[in-house]
């Protein structure tokens, strides 16, 4: 039967229509390359979904699954408990920033976004401050698509439809062409864009606002950087007026720009990270709360009941999902893989200068990029804004490259584990794509 056959498939985030008739498969994975149903070889240049940060069918991982699904395959976790959750949750600790210790454990990244708000609320409601509820999130932010997530998405199709439930206001994204085009690493204009929560606070008043949640760096939203000195603007004005902030670092975690987590390469820490992913090389589904010990023990210490946070997965710490992790931290450190996107390094500067090399191009308008992330904006024909990135990402599939569009962007986030000759391919492919599509 052919796909076009198969309609009982809902596919998330898709064209139905336009992939049934022309569908896009993957038979296998290993390393960097997809293979299809047809034998073709494609780079994978978006690590799946800026996950599988160690490439594809690791064996160390499929191993340790495996053990563990003939040991222990599941357990409650609500007044139970299996030794490898904690020894996990202590060696994972070991890798977030100084004073964030503690981790609660969900199933995808809009589980631990809407974690992270609820921590949030648990956090002032302890502290006798419940009415501090709203939340500032950022325009072409993603955080998933559960009810908190799309209450802070700034992306308008994830929040016009779905996300009017949750006390929220936009700061502006901190993408600006004018300025800052072919920017290699982070932008120098713009760090005043972070001022517009200090307006905001003043015009909702502090002790309304729970928590400002970004991305450190946008990735659904089109690989949007963070100028120099931004993020720290965002952190000095949270300290100044007693207000939590979230680094949704679902994408930017693992290695992804050069450090574990972002917060440690940009050298700002936020109270609470949220982590997806890369976590568990995207082979099992698992999440991670990331909080500080100042949350926590309050949270501890002032709870109203024997139970402290009533929130929970049936599979939060799924042991089975627990021991690939353990298997991708593995991996994670003994190939170097967590700081190998560095730009400084010799791999994360061959990306930049491979992605930069597109700047001849007429149709390109922007090149941006950090660690292992990068995206080249075109500039679409007259009235057609938004057309390049499906475009593209048909494209390039046909020669060879899987990407993502967004908007007029193709964005890719790379296995960490890439070598150069990949890089180039990807390189050559888009600079045949480009003319094409645009
Ligand atoms: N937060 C960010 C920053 C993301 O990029 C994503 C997914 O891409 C999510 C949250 C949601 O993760 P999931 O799709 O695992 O629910």
């Amino acid at each position: 039967m052919s796909i076009k056959d198969q309609n009982a498939f809902w596919m998330p985030f898709t064209a139905n229509r336009a992939f049934k008739e022309s569908p896009r498969m993957v038979e296998s994975a290993q390393g960097v390359f997809l293979t299809t149903p047809d034998g073709r070889q494609v780079v994978d240049a978006t690590a799946g979904l800026w996950c599988s940060n160690a490439g594809h069918s690791r064996t160390e991982i499929a191993d340790a699954v495996s053990a563990q699904l003939r040991k222990l395959d599941f357990t409650s976790i609500f007044n139970f408990g299996h030794e490898l959750g904690f020894e996990y949750s202590e060696r994972l600790v070991k890798y977030t920033p100084d004073g964030i210790d503690h981790v609660f454990f969900g199933n995808s990244g809009s589980e631990a976004v809407d974690t992270a708000l609820k921590v949030a609320m648990q956090y002032w409601d302890v502290r006798g401050q419940g009415q501090k509820k709203r939340f500032i999130s950022r325009q072409k932010g993603y955080h998933g698509v559960n009810f908190g997530g799309v209450a802070m998405a700034g992306l308008t199709p994830n929040f016009k439809t779905f996300g009017q439930w949750l006390m929220v206001d936009h700061m502006r994204h901190t993408l600006d062409i004018e300025r800052n085009a072919f920017s290699k690493g982070l932008p120098t204009q713009g760090v005043e864009w972070a001022d517009e929560l200090e307006e905001l606070v003043t015009f909702h008043d502090a002790s309304t606002i729970a928590a400002v949640i970004v991305e450190p760096i946008a990735g659904a939203g089109g690989v949007v950087l963070p100028p120099e000195g931004y993020l720290q603007r965002l952190r000095q004005i949270c300290d100044k007026h007693d207000i939590l902030l979230i680094f949704d670092e679902v994408i930017t975690g693992w290695g992804r720009t050069g450090e574990a987590f972002a917060s440690t390469e940009f050298g700002v820490t936020p109270d609470i990270i949220t982590s997806a992913k890369g976590i568990t090389n995207a082979a099992l589904p698992l999440s991670a709360v990331f909080v500080s010990n100042k949350i926590y023990d309050t949270c501890m210490e002032h709870a109203k009941a024997p139970v402290e946070f009533f929130h929970g997965y049936t599979y939060s710490c799924h042991p089975v999902a627990c021991a690939a992790g353990m298997a991708t931290l593995d991996i994670y450190e003994k190939e170097g893989l967590l700081t190998r996107a560095k730009t400084t390094g010799e791999i994360g500067s061959y990306w930049q200068e491979g992605l930069h090399s597109l700047a001849d191009l007429d149709q390109v308008i922007d090149v941006r990029n950090y660690g292992l992330m990068g995206a080249v904006e075109i500039r679409a024909p007259k009235g057609q804004a938004g057309t390049i990135g499906p475009k593209a990402l048909t494209t390039a599939w046909e020669k060879g490259v899987m990407v993502r569009g967004v908007g007029d962007a193709i964005c890719m986030s790379p296995p960490l584990i890439i070598e150069k000759q990949e890089i180039d391919t990807i390189v050559s492919v888009l600079r045949d794509v480009i003319p094409v599509i645009a």
